[in-house]
């Protein structure tokens, strides 16, 4: 059976946005984190309300091991955005709670030397492929973030009644990919890009979508950047190919996988676009028709949800040329065929998407990833 969700309640249902210029970095909301009422601050939290309803459409057929014991943290939910305490916290219980098919593994360090947790979902079936799902590479793009989280949390929780194409998937999730700046979005700057990486005595940070080794620093001869040498550059991608740990713990988790990846998706905002390569030069990839076709798939998966309107087609199609971005180096060197970037929620209100917003991206969005593992499987 294949669960396909609506969504509680769908605002702006059959209103399709149209906007045919816009500028995908675009960084002059640059307001203080005083601004924010969205996140809630874990620390102040003390409701245990982690049994979130699920839709009407779903039941939860895995029983918990154990009853659950109290905790001193608090609410993970999808009704606001959440500091990294309380997402690691969440993939810690389902880990707990779910232990047959969960195991949290810690794949590096940010720079600042926090973990980088990923939560895997499987039932160990020998012959699964692998799926990727990253998000907060960037780290100011919180709803990246509650995405995967809540496509793990329907996942686990409704994994035996789920559809075999996916659950002959080991999902491998990396919620907060730069923990560090996403802690620093919430502490200090709202629109932090980079990672939090020192370079000339100051902490500049990296670009670590500019950062991996694929078409890294790549002179395409236009004026158009594909990334920078310049430190202080939005852009700047690094010294060196995987100078930056968060990089380094993405090449090396995939590259030392037992199990092929077959699925790529990286998650960022705020275009609604779904985007595949090249990111780096203007000639279409290989599979690029194939890609075209599984993005459409998805695309209209949203769209039957929400009625919102992802546009489709390469990176450097629909927005610019970029060099080292981690789809390229996924589809490249890594050979994982669906290599995808996801560009969540919203054109209109850019990185501070409302938070009465997150659950309806986050169920169009599994919608998509439903679809686009049954035409994995059928190709
Ligand atoms: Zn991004």
């Amino acid at each position: 059976m294949s669960v396909s969700l609506k969504p509680p309640r769908s605002p702006r249902m059959k209103r399709m946005q149209r906007q045919d210029l816009f500028y995908i970095y675009d960084d002059r909301d640059a307001s203080s984190v005083s601004d924010q009422t969205e996140c809630a601050d874990g620390s102040t939290q003390t409701i245990i309300n982690r049994r979130r309803r699920l839709p009407t459409s779903v039941t939860n057929t895995i029983t918990p091991r154990r009853k659950l014991k109290k905790r001193k943290i608090r609410l993970m939910d999808w009704k606001k955005y959440h500091r990294l305490s309380v997402i690691y916290a969440f993939i810690d219980d389902l880990e707990r709670d779910f232990p047959a098919i969960c195991t949290v593994s810690v794949i590096g360090k940010s720079v600042e030397g926090r973990d980088i947790k990923m939560l895997k979902i499987s039932n160990s079936n020998a012959n699964n492929s692998a799926v990727w799902l990253d998000a907060c590479i960037h780290p100011r793009e919180w709803i990246s973030t509650a995405v995967v989280t809540y496509i793990a949390d329907v996942l686990v929780r409704n994994f035996h009644t789920l559809s075999t194409s996916i659950t002959n998937k080991d999902w491998h999730i990396i919620p907060v990919l730069n923990p560090d700046g996403y802690e620093y979005t919430h502490t200090g700057e709202r629109m932090w890009r980079k990672n939090r990486a020192w370079y000339g005595g100051e902490c500049v940070g990296v670009d670590l979508n500019r950062n991996f080794s694929y078409a890294w620093g790549q002179s395409n001869g236009e004026q158009s950047n594909g990334s920078s040498d310049d430190p202080s550059h939005v852009f700047y991608r690094g010294p060196a190919p995987f100078s930056e740990p968060e990089t380094v713990a993405v090449r090396d988790t995939i590259l030392g996988s037992g199990t092929p990846f077959k699925v790529f998706l990286s998650f960022h905002s705020y275009f609604e676009l779904i985007i595949f390569p090249w990111g780096n030069r203007k000639d279409p990839c290989p599979d690029y028709l194939h890609l075209l076709e599984a993005g459409t798939i998805m695309a209209r998966a949203i769209h039957e949800t929400t009625g919102k309107t992802y546009k489709v087609g390469s990176t450097k199609d629909l927005t610019y040329y970029a060099c080292g971005t981690s789809i390229d180096w996924s589809y490249s060197i890594a050979k994982i065929p669906y290599s995808f970037m996801v560009e969540l929620r919203s054109r209109k209100h850019k990185f501070r998407l409302p938070k009465e917003q997150i659950m309806d991206n986050c169920v169009e969005i599994w919608n998509a990833v439903i679809k686009l593992m049954e035409y994995v499987d059928q190709n």
